[in-house]
């Protein structure tokens, strides 16, 4: 029998603990507002938790998000919920209503000490998705080492029920009848920020990047590039082999009709050149090349970053990549289209490929539900005001913040989760007294 439906109150909802919710629930939390955040995944973070440096600073990613991660965890106005849905939200009478259901992690919070005891006990691996699948985690695991909060979650579609996990827990509190545990809750308004999902590597069929092991993404590069990544260094997922030859294909996802992505996703220029000027810091001997078609380097400083890479000696070549194939050493053959002379196309084989990605919405109202907030053409939440108040949508009270509303970088998306906070702020004081 499942448990009674909790009742909870707020003056803000918060939808989606990336960096975007998490920094407008501290901002409107340290105005005295009780902020309601949830998050569907096991851990707070979003995105950022994956990458290993950001550009144009080449800062530590984490070293962004974990202290901001910490401060949502522990501030006395914000009631976080971690691997948690929200269905449906609804306005009436000027108050937002939301039906919620917290997914059993197959434990008792309350009596979990985050001691990794059960992990350990547990021989079920599956692929990890923190890694990308890279490396490989425990039917029962915490998302990763800086996890917030810090429980694990029991994959019960592939747990064996051997029950060793129980035996070694020391506090008792794994549970394989827990049921999901329904929630309603009651809101003056709303963030939404439920950021981004990359385009499906194997959307263009003619690179291959669902079959062959050598063709990456660019978040499983940022893991290989992270200090404590799945392989301890850069390697290749095929063979361990370290590359000595490196390329990365732009717009790989972006600006295609054809994928129903016809715009810009703005940060793969930038992604793909921190990530090659990474590369050259651990492997100095490897030769780095980009293939682009532009070089779309448009924030501030982001230009001489380019010019930097450059200066490392990293390639760019201006030509269209037509498509990928691979050798019997699953060494990637790339059939290369020079743009700057009228040269025959040439195939050129590297060690390791990185297809840039683009990037579009996690969320989409009328594919996904939960509240029916207008889209534009490209599928992402429409502002009704993109120059003077960007995280205006068409439901008055729900504002929209981060990469929900389109492609953007951190500062970016930093900046319009502070304007969506004090919009929210603004718009709670014209209710009061109605
Ligand atoms: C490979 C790569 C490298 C990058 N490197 C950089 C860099 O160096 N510098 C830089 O400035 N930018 C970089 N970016 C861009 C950066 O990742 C984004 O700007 C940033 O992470 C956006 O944050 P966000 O909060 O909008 O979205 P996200 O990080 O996607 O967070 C959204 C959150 O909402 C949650 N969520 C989604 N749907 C729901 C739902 N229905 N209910 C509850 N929760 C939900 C998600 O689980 C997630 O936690 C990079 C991007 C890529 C792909
Ligand atoms: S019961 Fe499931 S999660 Fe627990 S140890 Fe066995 S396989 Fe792992
Ligand atoms: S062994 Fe028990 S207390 Fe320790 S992390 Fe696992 S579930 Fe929590």
């Amino acid at each position: 029998m499942s448990a009674a439906t909790i009742q909870k109150k707020a003056d803000v909802l918060v939808v989606g603990a990336g960096i975007a919710g998490l920094q407008a629930s501290l901002d409107l939390a340290d105005q005295g507002k009780q902020i309601l955040l949830v998050e569907s995944q096991p851990s707070i973070g979003g995105r950022m938790i994956n990458l290993s440096k950001v550009f144009p600073t080449l800062d530590c990613a984490s070293c962004i998000t974990t202290p901001r991660m910490a401060s949502v965890a522990h501030h006395p106005s914000i009631d976080l919920l971690t691997y948690t849905e929200v269905n449906k939200i609804e306005r009436t009478n000027g108050k937002f209503h939301a039906s919620i259901t917290k997914k059993p992690r197959y434990l008792d919070e309350t009596a979990c000490i985050g001691c990794k005891r059960c992990e350990e006990a547990c021989t079920t691996f599956l692929p990890d998705e923190y890694d990308h699948s890279l490396g490989a985690k425990k039917a029962i695991s915490i998302a990763f080492t800086n996890a917030i909060p810090q429980y694990p979650v029991l994959d019960m579609d592939e747990c064996l029920l051997c029950g060793a996990c129980a035996k070694a827990c020391p506090t008792q509190c794994i549970n394989f009848m827990q049921e999901p545990q329904e929630i309603e809750a009651e809101a003056g308004a709303v963030i939404m920020a439920t950021g981004y999902n990359l385009t499906e590597i194997s959307a263009k069929k003619q690179y291959g990047g669902d079959i062959y092991p050598n063709v990456i993404s660019p978040l499983q590069m940022e893991r290989l590039l992270a200090p404590h990544g799945p392989y301890g260094g850069v390697m290749r997922p095929s063979d361990g082999k370290i590359p000595d030859s490196i390329a990365f294909v732009q717009c790989a996802g972006s600006r295609d009709k054809s994928l129903g992505v016809p715009y810009c996703s703005r940060v793969c220029c930038m992604y793909a050149i921190k990530q090659a000027m990474l590369l050259s810091g651990s492997l100095p001997i490897a030769d780095i090349t980009i293939y682009y078609m532009d070089i779309r380097a448009f924030g501030k400083g982001y230009e001489q970053f380019y010019q930097n890479a450059k200066a490392m000696g990293i390639q760019f070549v201006k030509a269209k990549v037509g498509r990928i194939s691979e050798d019997e050493n699953h060494n990637p053959i790339l059939r290369v289209e020079r743009q700057e002379d009228c040269s025959q196309p040439e195939e050129v084989t590297h060690d390791l490929v990185v297809l840039s990605l683009g990037m579009v919405p996690a969320w989409i109202p009328d594919r996904d539900g939960i509240i029916p907030l207008e889209i534009g053409e490209d599928r992402f939440v429409r502002s009704v005001n993109e120059k003077i108040t960007p995280s205006l949508t068409s439901m008055e009270g729900v504002f929209a913040a981060g990469t929900m509303t389109g492609p953007k970088d951190i500062v970016d998306t930093i900046v319009e989760a502070g304007a969506a906070a004090t919009e929210a702020a603004n718009y709670l004081r014209s209710q009061e007294g109605r």
